[in-house]
């Protein structure tokens, strides 16, 4: 397995699947999500609606992943995990592994070959960058997994050079 960091849009990643950082309602928020939704267009959400109609009607879990087309993106899947929102009092890192755990689980079902992560819960759920980058690269370090290229789409240079120094 490579891992390789990308300071960039996961939108333009060329990849089988781009793993979502979704919230549970499956139906669209800002960050990741709305630049997945903007830019593959309506038929992500048209598959979102379909899967909280059948399998989730009470929300895709904390913790755990589902895929649906990728629409307009260049890639094939998106895996939509929710992540943890960060908590001073609680520690909720065994959830924030767990979406890179259930998104490879995913994507080996799927069999997907290469996937691109963004920094699950390092935006509006609040976990700091330094943490999200220890948690995200040991854990996908650790997975069993037939995913060969492991990619983390950094948004800004301050997040890319974080995840830079962990690596
Ligand atoms: P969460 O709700 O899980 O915190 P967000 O989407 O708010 O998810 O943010 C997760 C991370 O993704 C943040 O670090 C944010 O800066 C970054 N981000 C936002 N848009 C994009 C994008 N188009 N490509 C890659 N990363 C992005």
């Amino acid at each position: 397995m490579q891992i390789t960091l990308v300071h960039g849009d996961i939108t333009e990643q060329s990849v089988d699947a781009v793993v979502n950082a979704a919230n549970s309602s499956l139906l669209g928020g800002g960050g990741v999500d709305g630049a997945i939704h903007r830019r593959g267009g309506p038929e992500i959400l048209a598959e979102c609606r379909l899967l909280r109609a059948s399998r989730y009607g009470k929300g895709l879990p904390t913790g755990e992943a589902v895929a649906t087309t990728a629409g307009r993106l260049p890639a094939r899947w998106v895996i939509h995990t929710v992540g943890p929102v960060h908590s001073r009092t609680e520690d909720r890192s065994g959830l924030l592994a767990s979406c890179y755990r259930a998104s490879l689980r995913v994507a080996d079902e799927l069999g997907a070959r290469s996937v691109a992560f963004p920094a699950v819960s390092t935006g509006v759920y609040g976990w700091p960058m330094d943490d999200a980058a220890r948690i995200s690269l040991e854990t996908v370090r650790q997975a069993d997994t037939a995913v060969e290229d492991i990619r983390f789409v950094l948004f800004d240079s301050a997040a890319y050079a974080v995840f830079e120094a962990r690596l």
